[in-house]
């Protein structure tokens, strides 16, 4: 097919099997299992001469087209969907470690992937060396030779500091590690991630992708440009799968042994997500930039941190990775925790909860919810106030979320 832009290709997927009805929209398959005409064909399948679902915990028709959208969206080798964005990023690590290697990862991650890898995956004898990844020498004096791979996040929350990609993606393909990326904040339509080196996408599509905040998801794309035989957890699997090992590994091993899968009504509810996700980003961009504007407009506002606005110091790598959208995330500061809480409790349309890139707009104090178990050096270590309030910015009427933190300001 030729190629079109983000929400032409994501109306037009052709489904992997004709649909008998012709139906418009992908039908919601909720089936645990898949009948076969012969015992002669249910062996073959079992043998992998003839592809075809089986039992809904590996694949599934609605779950897989949406893993096929995904895949011409992101312009990838392959896209497996799993049950949430935590379920991406384990079996994203459980395929490319075992006990006695180690990683190297971002310091300011997504509070449960800090957790997953510090607390539960350390427990099997994985090792995560944490840095800021700031600097290439400190990186390279951290790897060793059971080093397997970089994990980061593009854009850190509530801190939107924008990851030096480039450097990351020099010094891992220097050293054969794979340069794995939480994606999350950037979709697909303002981030290209195999263009930029990174061999592992993974998002939580519970955020962005679910259409706004309908369902939880997660995904990981390959992106076909690391040579599987250079990871000593998944050379193996080149042999049967080639360029497809990592994906086998993923799919016939942690995947299905784990049960992280998609649930095909979540899938529904996702491939909806995805045809509209480009004039969503776009509406709460918009709304971001006006909202920038104004917030700095106001005296009682003591500092805005959005690195899409021109003015700000991060928007030259916003530009150069996201098109000039490091995703749609904004935080202020008012003079104290109290002028904050007082001004939250007044807001009437703008909402008091923790999640991401919902349609509504969420406002949330971290200090106090999302770092309320850091102490307090802690916090200033990871760029945390008790005067700063992240903003997730919707898609409403930009005039009425200006009255309505005009009005709570006042
Ligand atoms: C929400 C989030 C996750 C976890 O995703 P879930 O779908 O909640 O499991 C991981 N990384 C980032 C950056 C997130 O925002």
């Amino acid at each position: 097919m030729k190629k079109t832009g983000f929400t032409t290709t994501a109306l037009n997927v052709p489904y992997a099997k004709q649909d008998p009805h012709k139906a418009l929209q992908m039908p919601l398959y909720e089936s645990v299992a898949y009948e076969f005409d012969s015992a002669e064909q249910i062996e073959a399948n079992f043998k992998g001469d003839y592809i075809a679902h089986v039992y809904s915990r590996t694949t599934s028709p609605t779950v897989e087209y949406f893993e096929l959208k995904l895949k011409a969206l992101t312009q990838s080798r392959g896209v497996i969907a799993l049950s949430s964005g935590m379920a991406a990023i384990s079996n994203t690590i459980l395929a490319l470690t075992k006990a006695g290697d180690n990683i190297i990862s971002g310091n300011r991650l997504f509070g449960h992937s800090y957790a997953l890898l510090q607390t539960t995956l350390s427990e099997f004898g994985l090792e995560t060396r944490f840095s800021d990844l700031s600097s290439e020498t400190e990186i390279e004096q951290l790897i060793d030779k059971n080093t397997r791979a970089i994990y980061f996040e593009t854009v850190t929350n509530p801190q939107l500091d924008i990851a030096d990609i480039e450097m990351l993606a020099r010094v891992a393909k220097k050293h054969n590690l794979v340069l794995v990326a939480d994606s999350t904040i950037t979709p697909p339509n303002v981030f290209n991630a195999g263009k930029f080196g990174i061999n592992i996408e993974v998002m939580s599509t519970t955020k962005y992708i679910s259409g706004g905040a309908t369902s939880f998801g997660g995904a990981i794309v390959d992106h076909g440009n690391y040579d599987w035989k250079l990871n000593p957890n998944t050379a193996s699997y080149t042999e049967k799968f080639n360029d497809n090992a990592f994906l086998a590994k993923v799919r016939k091993n942690i995947y299905r042994n784990t049960g992280g899968s998609m649930a095909p009504q979540t899938a529904r509810f996702q491939i909806q997500g995805l045809d509209i996700l480009e004039l969503r980003v776009e509406k709460c961009y918009q709304n971001c930039l006006a909202l920038g504007e104004y917030l700095n407009s106001n005296p009682k506002v003591k500092k805005v941190s959005y690195p899409g606005l021109e003015n700000d110091d991060r928007y030259p790598l916003a530009k150069k990775y996201f098109n000039g959208v490091p995703g749609t995330i904004m935080s202020f500061e008012l003079e104290s925790k109290d002028v904050c809480y007082s001004f939250m409790n007044k807001l009437q349309i703008i909402r008091r909860a923790t999640n991401l890139n919902d349609n509504k707009t969420l406002i949330i104090h971290p200090h106090s919810t999302i770092y309320a178990e850091f102490t307090e050096v802690e916090r200033i270590a990871a760029g945390i106030n008790n005067r700063m309030m992240r903003l997730s910015v919707g898609i409403e009427n930009v005039a009425d979320l200006i009255a309505d933190i005009s009005e709570a300001l006042k």
